[in-house]
């Protein structure tokens, strides 16, 4: 409708959404995630201040103005949902998937967490706490996920191709070497 009456410019809305689906995405997530995994003073600054660390790679802007980073231990596993709609931190991980948005996952997520990563084929010890992390329009997370074992002396590139999307989200884990890509 917008378009039929003249007030959004096509070209201007492609290039939005093109931006978004190709030089915006989580390949961005996973260099933060890698070089918080090799740098331990980039990490505590991360952790610190996720929104101000995410800028020295020059990502922010628009829905990712205040971004909170949180990390996974072996005691505890952070879950990220928006139970309200679909907030989530576009300058770190591009455009939510469609599941993001899915009534089923925003309700069970906060419902059975532990079930949930189960649907998602991620099963975690009993003891690991599982925290979920409800996002608004001004408060967005990332979920640090642990460093997999087997992977010391690598390169942050070669790190960053074990950070999926979902292991930012919380509903997987980081790839570990000889997993299947
Ligand atoms: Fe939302």
């Amino acid at each position: 409708m917008l378009l039929e009456k003249g007030y959004v410019d096509p070209a201007a809305l492609d290039l939005i959404v093109e931006t978004y689906e190709t030089k915006i995405g989580p390949r961005n997530g996973a260099r933060v995630v890698a070089r918080a995994w090799t740098d331990p003073a980039f990490k505590a600054r991360l952790l610190a201040d996720g929104t101000k660390a995410v800028a020295e790679f020059g990502f922010g802007g628009r829905q990712g103005e205040h971004l909170q980073v949180v990390e996974n231990t072996h005691d505890l596993h952070n879950l990220v949902v928006c139970t309200l709609c679909s907030c989530y931190p576009w300058s770190v991980l591009g455009l939510p998937p469609v599941w993001y948005k899915s009534a089923p996952y925003r309700a069970k997520a906060v419902m059975d967490p532990r079930g949930v990563l189960g649907d998602f084929g991620v099963f975690l010890p009993p003891s690991t706490r599982i925290r979920v992390w409800d996002s608004t329009a001004e408060l967005r997370y990332l979920v640090l996920p642990m460093r997999p074992e087997g992977t010391e002396g690598w390169s942050e590139e070669r790190l960053a191709d074990c950070v999926t999307r979902d292991a930012m989200i919380g509903t997987g884990l980081a790839r570990r070497p000889g997993d299947a890509a």
